[in-house]
């Protein structure tokens, strides 16, 4: 069986274990089929996630004039602290600006290696602890817009890290500890604007399992760029990678916007 299209992130569902997509233009799969099977994914080309282009892919699954153009990559993606929706000043498209920065946003803690700090809207859990590779999560707060979750995630930075360590995370060395005790901890260091929106009484700690038969030892990371044809057997599915029997990894969020076809 062939399935050809771009890449995009995985979709998922929230199952016990996470449920794994990939989806195409004109036919979807379920990756969780596909583990202990032997699968062959063959580079064939760009088209940028937003224009539609065949051009070459810059970052995030966008061609470089798009990367530098769109409002969906603005610095406040990765920034939050940065977002000014609020105070109705644009950075690239106002409308889309308050579109998706003027909308309720979480803090949380996630356990993906160690503890970590991070923000999302509320629409995107739990789908952003899945991509993550989080076994564990729990909200802090739940602010109305991006700039009050980007600031209290500056905050708590002086406390926990804000990156996944993605090899522990792939090998599943991940900390234990009690989330529901670290959010306590939490209160008395959110910036004074943000205390009304502490969830003090919610402990809704979520688990995610991922299926996985088998965590690597050692790990390589399949480059499409370099590698332009890999085969392996899939032995798991844990954030947005895909891992091998041989130790290599395939992080499909890297390759958004390559053209890709797979063999099983
Ligand atoms: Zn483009």
């Amino acid at each position: 069986m062939t399935y050809e299209g771009t890449l995009t992130k995985m979709q998922t569902e929230f199952a016990n274990p996470i449920q794994y997509y990939l989806v195409f233009e004109n036919s979807f799969l379920n990756v969780n089929q596909l583990l202990n099977k032997n699968v062959e994914i063959s580079f064939q080309g760009y088209q940028c996630l937003n224009c539609g282009k065949k051009k070459k892919i810059y970052r995030q699954g966008f061609c470089y004039d798009c990367f530098y153009s769109s409002p969906a990559v603005g610095d406040w993606i990765m920034k939050p602290e940065l977002s000014t929706a609020h105070l109705g000043i644009q950075d690239r498209d106002l409308v889309y600006e308050e579109k998706v920065q003027l909308q309720p946003h979480i803090v949380y803690l996630a356990l993906s290696s160690e503890i970590k700090v991070g923000v999302t809207r509320k629409t995107q859990m739990p789908t952003r602890w899945i991509d993550q590779g989080a076994t564990q999560a729990i909200s802090i707060v739940e602010v109305p817009n991006r700039y009050l979750a980007g600031i209290t995630e500056v905050a708590l930075k002086n406390h926990f890290a804000d990156k996944t360590n993605w090899r522990k995370m792939l090998q599943n060395n991940v900390e234990q500890v009690d989330l529901i005790a670290e959010k306590l901890k939490v209160q008395n260091w959110i910036p004074t604007e943000v205390q009304e929106y502490f969830y003090s009484e919610k402990n809704d700690l979520y688990e995610m399992h991922f299926p996985v038969l088998e965590y690597p030892k050692k790990i390589n990371s399949l480059s499409l760029d370099k590698t332009p044809n890999f085969q392996g057997k899939l032995t798991g599915i844990k954030g947005q990678y895909l891992l091998f029997d041989d130790g290599t990894v395939f992080n499909v969020r890297s390759f958004e916007g390559y053209v890709v076809t797979i063999n099983v």
